[in-house]
């Protein structure tokens, strides 16, 4: 029921009502799940297409509610950020994911610049919050910035652009890298490009899925000029969402350092990740 004409005064659908109680029926249950540390994450490989080598993964939260099944992380962001949960949220999964990659440490199965990429939130960019919770988990488990990622999309920045352009620096200043996920997918300015100080370039998956679909040639050109403009400012290029070998091929033609997809690997726990990183650099 997206397009309406102007004359239908529909105030309310059936639609609308399972969206609604939805919304506040996982509103009550996220808050628990939250507190209980009912969630989970999953890894998704991040690979080098020169090497061939998993060189970090993405940290993403998964949630298996009682009553719903598996919700989408689509779904209850937006809800955890909506209801002011997502600074705890946030926090679980900045603990959560640090202790594993510290277990990776321990056992020797990663080397000390592999990484791991977690997700922020625009509410966690306001305030040095945030920095004091990736400090502690890095102490707490024997880190260095260098194993350690963040992600943030233009959108949340763009959001309070000041306060995050400070937030980012703190963080980068514990060495941790800043990686802009979504690249290309918000109206914001290029001019924050030059301002603000990031490290890696997370080219979304809209224009990863348009390379060699059309005759023109568009769809490469777009992507080509996304990494003429990274190698440009110095950072490194992800393309994400690579799902078929033409793809993979096309992007080392063009230059793409690394690449995230279900081509390689979809998101892992963390046993099926390991038993599997070997077989992953083999594909
Ligand atoms: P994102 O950060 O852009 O993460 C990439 C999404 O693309 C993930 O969806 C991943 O499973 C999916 N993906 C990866 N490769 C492919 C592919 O080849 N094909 C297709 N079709 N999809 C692929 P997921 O896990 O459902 O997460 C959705 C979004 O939820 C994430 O998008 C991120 O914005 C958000 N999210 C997930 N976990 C967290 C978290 O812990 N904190 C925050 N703030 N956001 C999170
Ligand atoms: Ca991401
Ligand atoms: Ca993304
Ligand atoms: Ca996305």
């Amino acid at each position: 029921a997206k397009s309406r004409g102007r004359n239908s005064a529909v105030l309310f659908e059936p639609s609308m009502h399972t969206t609604m109680s939805r919304k506040l029926a996982l509103r009550n249950e996220l808050a628990k799940a939250v507190s209980a540390s009912d969630l989970s994450l999953v890894y998704q490989p991040i690979v080098s297409l020169e090497q061939k080598e998993v060189v970090g993964v993405e940290a993403l939260s998964r949630w298996q509610s009682l009553s719903f099944g598996q919700v989408s992380p689509g779904e209850f962001i937006p809800v955890a950020e909506e209801m002011g949960l997502i600074g705890d949220l946030g926090r679980w999964a900045i603990k959560e994911s640090l202790r594993q990659r510290g277990l990776w440490n321990q056992r020797g199965l990663v080397s000390e610049d592999f990484y791991i990429s977690v997700n922020l939130s625009a509410l966690q960019l306001v305030g040095q919050e945030v920095v004091v919770y990736l400090q502690e988990a890095m102490d707490t488990n024997n880190l260095r910035g260098l194993g350690v990622t963040v992600e943030v999309t233009e959108s949340s920045v763009m959001k309070n652009y000041e306060q995050s352009k400070c937030t980012l620096r703190s963080i980068r200043n514990l060495g941790i890298a800043v990686a802009v996920d979504d690249f290309g997918t918000a109206y914001s300015s290029l001019a924050y490009l030059k301002d603000m100080s990031f490290d890696i370039l997370k080219i979304d998956k809209s224009f990863v899925d348009a390379l060699g679909d059309d005759r023109s040639g568009t769809g490469n050109s777009i992507v080509a000029a996304i990494i003429a403009m990274a190698k440009a400012l110095g950072v490194k290029v992800i393309a994400e969402g690579v799902e078929r070998r033409s793809q993979l091929e096309s992007l080392y033609e063009l230059g793409c350092d690394l690449v995230q997809g279900f081509y390689f690997s979809e998101p892992l726990r963390a046993a099926d990740f390991e038993a599997t990183v070997s077989a992953i650099e083999e594909r």
